[in-house]
């Protein structure tokens, strides 16, 4: 039989390797700006048009290329920086395979153009899928320019692949903040579309923080440092109460590469122990040089993970360093041995005033309101003034929709406001079998929404709802008692409350007598921007934003002025992988990330009125049996159950 196997053609090859150096347009940006640097450029611009898909450009004023070094750098394994084996022991540079020229040319358009100082003149050369098209000699300025267009233009499928452009610009967006936090001494500069994103000149690693992120970071910067002789520490932290909902702002870079590492991010966040609100993340920076044959550098072209051969020493110092920091700049929190906790209001409600809450469930009846009732809320509500619901029930219009049911049975026959309500929930999953089914109490599906509360029950006693472990309200009903969790059963009734203002367009808003200036990075004010139509459907008004920072003019009724950059911080972390395309998911996604900002917490106490107006404000909701994110809001257990339990 005749042998059948052959060496595979060069850009048979080249396209091959290109699936895995170049996954998207930000794969371009990277080899191309780490290229650069490699060149000792002090001077980078990077151009993309159409978040790169169809221009990426960067252009240098590094040492530039030979005639002979121009064709060749293209060829497969062609790379100046190793010679030999030992020499990656001792690496300098990013780059070192040789690789993403050969594979960048393989599946795209590409021109390069490129001089040396001491020539006279440059080198312009075309190639188009690893296929040379033309090579000039030119008159050009020193350095090089790299110009990537029609990227996967013969692989369809990679084409299609990608995603949309607020999406693949955020990636690149992300390889040039790393690249140019990494080398503050080069001067960088970005341009999309043509308008400038960035123009960053030389300087030290605060100010290139400072102009990567906006002009507020400064301030929350705490210096790290710290020198051993395994490893130097140079950086900043950021203050603990600047900590963010995402973890958009933590970086690593180890001798100048952006690197990702799940140990020493723990390390991180073990110095900033018992310092952080739950679940939030602090930003940082930190420069780690390592002496290069102690790390594995052997990392392969797309990924940022890294080998060190010391692991746990590092930890510990880094831990050590940056709780010294903390310390040292004062930013930990003077303890308190005789502090009661319990006392202490949770973070999302302490600035805020006690409102007595005023949520509605219908316009005109409420059975729990006659005067003997009234008479003892209002004992117990001037005794606890935690405020601690006050959070989305000041909304005067909250249930204006469905507020046409006009009796207590209103509970089980309320009346279809409009025919709007129903648009409101495409695609919703009312049923949710599965936690109905995991719940070891039965269901009340049908039922709850019939005449649920015993009216004679009610009738007798003054207080009908109880909270336990300020997690549960407990309520009899008829058939037996119902349990609310609290958490989830607020996130539904803000979660309807937004959606149906979205979608009738009539949140009214509160005018802020001071407006508020917030500040975010450059990734983010694009989100934003891109929100804004919906998020004025809810009350917010935005006056003329700036470049890296929005000015808050109005904003829904239902929130308070200190919740304002929680709920946009949520918002952009539950918007990190893109903004659904469909105005009815944009909005779906805004009021479920505004429901679950605003929702009382868990561990918050609420007075007999809130408990009240919460287990109300659930029951008239159009959806009351799952939360926006489909988790069971309350539970029933009949009084068959709990006699079954007594009989064991
Ligand atoms: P690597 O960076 O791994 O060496 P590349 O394919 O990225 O491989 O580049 C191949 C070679 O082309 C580099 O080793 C370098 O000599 C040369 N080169 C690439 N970009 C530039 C640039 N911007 N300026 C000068 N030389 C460059
Ligand atoms: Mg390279």
């Amino acid at each position: 039989m005749s042998s059948i196997i052959q060496l595979l053609p060069d850009h048979v090859a080249n396209q091959i390797a290109a699936g895995e150096v170049v996954q998207r347009p930000a794969s371009v940006v990277k080899e191309l700006l780490e290229n650069a640097v490699d060149a000792k450029a002090t001077d980078i611009k990077l151009i993309i048009k159409d978040a790169g898909k169809s221009l990426v450009q960067v252009i240098d004023n590094g040492v530039g290329m030979t005639v002979t070094d121009a064709r060749l750098c293209f060829a497969r394994h062609a790379t100046s920086k190793i010679r030999q084996a030992e020499d990656l022991f001792s690496l300098g540079t990013k780059g070192f395979r040789g690789e993403a020229l050969a594979s960048i040319a393989a599946i795209a358009h590409m021109e390069m153009k490129t001089k040396q100082d001491q020539d006279e003149l440059g080198t312009h050369i075309v190639i188009e899928g690893s296929k040379f098209v033309s090579q000039e000699v030119a008159v050009l300025p020193k350095g090089t320019s790299f110009a990537v267009k029609n990227l996967f233009f013969n692989i369809p499928a990679r084409r299609n692949f990608l995603k949309s452009d607020t999406v693949e610009f955020r990636h690149v967006m992300d390889e040039f903040q790393r690249v140019a936090l990494a080398h503050p001494n080069i001067h960088f500069s970005f341009y999309h579309n043509g308008s400038e994103l960035y123009n960053l000149p030389a300087a030290g690693y605060r100010q290139r923080i400072v102009g990567i992120m906006s002009g507020k970071t400064n301030e929350k910067l705490v210096p790290v440092s710290e020198e051993t002789d395994i490893i130097s520490i140079q950086g900043f932290v950021c203050k603990p109460e600047f900590a963010k909902k995402n973890r958009g702002e933590q970086f690593f870079f180890v001798n100048d590469r952006f690197i990702k590492s799940g140990y020493l991010h723990h390390a991180v966040m073990a110095a900033y122990d018992g310092l952080l609100k739950d679940g939030s993340q602090p930003s940082y920076f930190l420069y780690l040089q390592v002496p290069p044959n102690t790390i594995d550098i052997n990392i392969h072209p797309t990924k940022t993970e890294i080998k060190f051969d010391d692991e746990s020493a590092l930890y510990a110092i880094l831990r050590a360093s940056i709780k010294h920091s903390l310390g040292q700049f004062n930013v930990a929190p003077v303890l308190d041995f005789d502090r009661d906790s319990n006392l202490d209001t949770p973070y999302h409600y302490k600035d805020m005033e006690a409102e007595t809450p005023t949520i509605q469930v219908d316009g005109t009846f409420n059975p729990f309101t006659d005067d003997k009732t009234n008479q003892h809320y209002s004992k117990a509500g001037s005794g606890s003034g935690s405020g601690s619901y006050s959070s989305g029930s000041s909304s005067s219009s909250s249930y204006s929709g469905s507020g046409s049911s006009s009796s207590y049975s209103g509970y089980s026959k309320r009346v279809e406001p409009t025919a709007s309500w129903e648009s409101l929930y495409v695609g919703l999953d009312t049923e949710n079998p599965e936690a109905i089914e995991s719940s070891p109490f039965t269901f009340e599906n049908e039922e709850v929404t019939s005449s649920l509360f015993n009216d004679d029950e009610i009738e007798q006693s003054t207080q009908k709802t109880y909270q336990i472990h300020k997690k549960y309200i407990v309520s009899p009903i008829k058939s037996g008692m119902v349990i609310v969790d609290q958490h989830r059963a607020h996130q539904r009734i803000l979660y309807e409350q937004f959606l149906l203002n979205m979608t009738v367009n009539q949140a009214s808003s509160q005018q802020l007598l001071f407006p508020l200036d917030l500040f975010y990075s450059a990734t983010e004010m694009k989100l934003i921007e891109e929100l804004k139509p919906s998020l004025e459907t809810t009350g917010f008004v935005f006056d003329e934003s700036k470049t890296d920072h929005i000015v808050v003019s109005g904003i829904p009724v239902n929130i308070t002025e200190s919740e304002v950059s929680l709920v946009i911080e949520q918002l952009l972390s539950d918007l990190q992988d893109g903004i659904p395309a469909s105005s009815y998911s944009q909005n779906d996604t805004i009021a479920k990330s505004m429901a679950k900002s605003l929702a009382v917490k868990t561990g918050s106490y609420l007075t007999e009125k809130e408990q009240d107006n919460l287990v109300n404000g659930l029951f008239a909701c159009k959806d009351p049996n799952i939360s926006p994110f489909q988790k069971p809001t309350f539970i029933t257990m009949r009084v068959e159950d709990i006699d079954k339990k007594f009989a064991l």
